[in-house]
């Protein structure tokens, strides 16, 4: 099914690289996107370039702001035909070196994030029989790197739940895409340069708009 004005969406993660580049892209097509993460101004400045589009404010770790938010989306917009969970975050570093407050920040973002997310929007796209999920995981998911043990950790974990979920949804009409991204040109680590180890600076990488036509195409593919 093409994306177009009759499409309603949520992308966790909006405001930011691949999370941004994804709404712009769903809203070029005249979706109504329901933009979700915490900085309120990035969210009203998006917004406002973004027609028809809706702030979503919630930390997607905190699950009750999370229900409220989508329950309000699908009030206002009548409904939900897409979700991308893509919000996240990386802290690099070695083990035993990493703030533990840090890491646990990491799983309850990353990973339960997604969860809180899916929870609360797959209900109402069972009840119409209809609908697309994207978990935005990583290449780190795949192949285990240095300093990002723990990253890679709930990465693998996003990987495992998806996959696992997919086979639940089997039959449902709502179907679900798990994307793999390489290395991204985003603000991801943005605010620890001096730990970005140097098989990550050394690395290739893709702009965030080629990420987000990727994630359409298999909307595309999946719907059709
Ligand atoms: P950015 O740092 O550019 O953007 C992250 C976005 O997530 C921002 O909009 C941020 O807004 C939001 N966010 C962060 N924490 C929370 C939270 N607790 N609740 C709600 N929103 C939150 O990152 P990327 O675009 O690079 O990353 C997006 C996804 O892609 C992540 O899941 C990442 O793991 C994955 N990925 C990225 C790669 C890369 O190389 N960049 C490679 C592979 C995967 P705010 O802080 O205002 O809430």
């Amino acid at each position: 099914m093409e994306i177009g004005p009759a499409t309603r969406a949520i992308v966790s993660g909006a405001t930011s690289g691949i999370g941004e580049a994804t709404s712009r892209a769903l809203a070029a097509r005249g979706a109504t996107v329901g933009l979700m993460a915490r900085g309120a101004e990035r969210l009203a400045a998006l917004s406002s370039e973004l027609e028809g589009s809706l702030e979503l404010p919630a930390d997607v770790g905190d699950r009750e702001a999370v229900e409220s938010e989508v329950s309000r989306f699908a009030e206002q917009a009548g409904g939900i035909e897409l979700v991308v969970a893509n919000a996240g975050i990386a802290r690099t570093g070695p083990f035993l070196e990493l703030d533990p407050a840090a890491a646990e920040e990491m799983v309850r973002v990353n990973f339960v994030g997604t969860l809180n997310l899916l929870r609360a929007a797959v209900p109402r796209m069972l009840d119409r029989g209809r609908g697309h999920l994207v978990v935005v995981s990583s290449a780190a998911a795949l192949r285990a790197f240095p300093w990002t043990a723990v990253y890679g950790g709930t990465k693998a974990a996003q990987r495992a739940f998806a996959e696992a979920f997919r086979h639940e949804l089997s039959g449902t009409g709502v179907s679900l895409t798990t994307v793999y991204p390489g290395e991204v040109e985003t603000a991801l680590h943005a605010h620890e340069p001096e730990r970005t180890p140097d098989w990550l600076r050394r690395g290739e990488s893709v702009a965030p708009e080629r990420v987000a036509d990727a994630i359409l195409d298999a909307v595309w593919y999946r719907w059709s």
